[in-house]
């Protein structure tokens, strides 16, 4: 089968890896991106998106990452359907195989297959969640629609209490179920959570039910673990927030990854531990984790893979 060679190839299409199309192609690198399992990311999960600036009116998750890609073909990069499902990234060609099958040799590497946020599997958690009918796993994103509203939220880690502490704000009550009778969350974020007047946690607490009128949510029925008593709470949001999961499993036998698998960058580039490779969105960013940082970052990483590939273009042509 013949092998394919290009200058860049671009994994994943989330905000990252189209803003990292958009600079490449712009840079005369021809980059070839291929869209993955989920055209569009996580923000095709999502509703409005009002956060992101340049869109006063707010739009579409799904209409926004239709523009995004319109913007980074507007430039020639090949947007290609499909998955990479390995990479060899020991020698110094960096391989990338499609769909099991398809061999691509690629100069560099830009990774942006970003994170997917982890859910309970509950089958009216998903019917509403896939309604866009008030389940959510961002506060940051969606929070600002349950405005005076009361909300229930899942986790109690420190994306738990972070958001549990930003919907308080927003919300005249948050709800929060944590499954022990502890956090997880560090004491500084936990205690914040606990003096909040308008949070109220329910410990050894888990969701039995999400509640709805079959368009929207409506509440949510939970049991305690300890005595298996079920009640229910009003809500018209259902927030989830029990950690993410980045999809970064082909690279573990080459690049580093932290202990719950996410990339680690060089502090304030976008390079790997891989020269030729880098990394950009929330492949390498459990913090932040929104459309304009994933975009940010996406940028930084075509900006330095066209750095590495001058640097590389100007030593070949000093030794010629
Ligand atoms: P974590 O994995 O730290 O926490 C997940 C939480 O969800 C845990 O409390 C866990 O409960 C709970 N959980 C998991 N599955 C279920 C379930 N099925 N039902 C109910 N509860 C469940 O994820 P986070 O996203 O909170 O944090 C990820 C990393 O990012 C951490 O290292 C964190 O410190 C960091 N972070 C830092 C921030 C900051 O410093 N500002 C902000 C946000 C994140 P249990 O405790 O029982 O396992």
């Amino acid at each position: 089968m013949e092998i394919e060679h290009v200058k860049c190839l671009i994994i994943g299409s989330g905000p990252a890896g189209y803003t990292a199309a958009i600079y490449a192609a712009r840079a005369n690198m021809a980059p070839v991106l291929y869209q993955g399992m989920q055209p569009g990311g996580q923000l095709t999960t999502t509703n409005e998106v009002e956060n992101f600036p340049g869109y006063p009116d707010g739009i579409t998750g799904p209409a926004m990452m239709i523009e995004l890609m319109n913007q980074a073909k507007r430039f020639d990069t090949d947007v290609r359907d499909g998955w990479i499902t390995k990479v060899d990234f020991s020698g110094d060609v960096h391989k990338a195989w499609v769909n099991g099958e398809t061999e691509i040799h690629a100069d560099t590497i830009i990774i942006s297959t970003g994170a997917t946020a982890k859910y309970l599997g509950l089958e009216s958690e998903q019917k509403y969640l896939n309604l866009g009918g008030g389940v959510s796993a961002c506060a940051v994103c969606d929070g600002f629609f349950y405005k005076n509203q009361e909300v229930v939220i899942v986790g109690a880690g420190d994306s738990a209490a972070e958001e549990a502490h930003y919907l308080s704000k927003l919300c005249t009550k948050v709800t929060m179920l944590v499954r022990r009778d502890e956090f997880r969350a560090s004491k500084i974020m936990a205690a914040r959570v606990k003096n909040t007047e308008n949070i109220e946690i329910l410990f050894n607490t888990e969701t039995d039910e999400v509640l709805g009128d079959g368009q929207v949510v409506t509440g949510v029925r939970v049991f305690n673990n300890k005595t298996q008593e079920k009640h229910d709470i009003p809500a018209t949001g259902f927030f989830v927030a029990i950690g993410h999961k980045p999809n970064t499993e082909i690279f573990k036998e080459y690049l580093n990854l932290d202990e719950t698998g996410y990339i680690i960058n060089e502090p304030g580039t976008a390079k790997t531990n891989v020269p030729g490779v880098f990394v950009s969105g929330d492949a390498a960013d459990h913090v932040y984790r929104q459309a304009i940082t994933a975009a940010g970052t996406g940028c930084m990483a075509a900006l330095d893979a066209e750095r590495y590939l001058a640097a590389k273009e100007s030593v070949v042509e000093a030794e010629a």
